[in-house]
């Protein structure tokens, strides 16, 4: 099968590897469809936080089940599937909490172990999250969802309420749309004209600032330093502000005016539990990522074309397809 290295920054390196052999507890997948996400392209330019290589890339995964140990999961070969990346350890103290989306020992496929930019891989079985509905690129997109959807968890927004999300890139939509799924109104802020351009299509009100607007929830999904301290200064008094992207530095705020507003800060890292039901939304069609999708490339030329899709301006989301020719 072929797989594709991440060596180092901005160089890829492709190989012809043996098929993974099955182990307990474990289903050999056939891979599909890979999301290209912002921690992909962070660890291509070399600035992704906690971050090693060489690394083999790929965490939003669309699958099909091709081997699989005896389970009694209900996860059998033939299953579509989406693949949770996150391997935390059962009896840490966040996973005990019910929080395996912050273990301290938490490995994610693709950014801390080898993930799916291959043929094949090997996956423990209760990682598997099947549809039999779903396309191969909607199970891929279940994850990035599902950024989108523990940051609303986070927030706690009730129902008649309105939020600002600042970024529009996936997980700006995918909170924007759960925020929708809440029975809350977002507004989403991007200084790109085409991306205000595209989140007006899918009839949610874009904004290029918030000015002086102040919300009572706040989101930033970003990952730029100065966007997050400046949200501090679109929060209401008494509101609460969630952390979604992430940055590789300090972020610093004034606190007198955090204290004055008495405001509530939470970051928000991966999601748990939210797999199945975010399938099911997809199934109802009370989430629809389909125009989303707006550049594919396959796997054979992701050494090539990868470097090239920063420079595409009104990129959303890349899906990686990887056919017959890689297995
Ligand atoms: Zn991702």
């Amino acid at each position: 099968m072929r797989q594709i290295l991440l060596n180092q920054p901005g160089e890829f390196s492709t190989s012809e590897q043996p098929r993974p052999v099955v182990g307990e507890g474990e289903a050999l997948v056939r891979i599909h469809r890979i999301g290209v996400c912002g921690t992909d392209l962070h660890a291509f330019a070399g600035r992704q936080p906690f971050f090693t290589y060489p690394r083999v890339l790929g965490h939003e995964l669309g699958v099909e089940v091709v081997e699989v140990a005896p389970n009694n999961l209900g996860v059998a070969v033939g299953d579509h599937c989406a693949v949770e990346p996150y391997l935390n350890n059962p009896s840490s103290h966040a996973s005990r909490l019910g929080r395996p989306n912050c273990c301290e020992e938490l490995k994610v496929l693709g950014v801390h172990v080898d993930g799916g930019m291959r043929g094949f891989l090997n996956v423990p079985i209760r990682l598997l999250h099947k549809s039999e509905k779903l396309s191969f690129e909607q199970l891929a997109l279940v994850e990035t969802l599902g950024i989108g959807e523990h940051a609303v968890e986070r927030s706690a927004i009730p129902a008649g309420e309105t939020a600002l999300v600042i970024g529009a890139g996936p997980i700006g939509l995918a909170i924007a749309q759960f925020v929708q799924a809440a029975g809350a109104t977002p507004v989403v802020a991007d200084l790109s004209a085409p991306r205000r351009g595209f989140v007006a299509d899918l009839g949610i009100e874009a904004i290029e600032s918030p000015g002086d607007q102040l919300f009572d929830f706040v989101f930033d999904a970003t990952g730029s330093k100065a966007s997050m301290e400046k949200s501090f200064d679109y929060c209401a008094h008494g509101a609460n502000l969630v952390f979604v992207g992430l940055v590789q530095d300090t972020i610093s705020f004034h606190d007198p005016s955090f204290h004055r507003k008495e405001l509530t800060l939470k970051s928000s890292r991966n999601s748990a539990h939210a797999f199945p039901k975010i399938i099911r939304m997809i199934e109802e069609g009370r989430i629809d990522t389909n125009p989303w999708v707006n550049h594919r490339l396959t796997l054979r030329n992701t050494p090539t074309e990868f470097a090239g899709l920063r420079a595409i301006p009104d990129l959303v989301k890349a899906v990686i397809e990887v056919d017959e020719g890689d297995l």
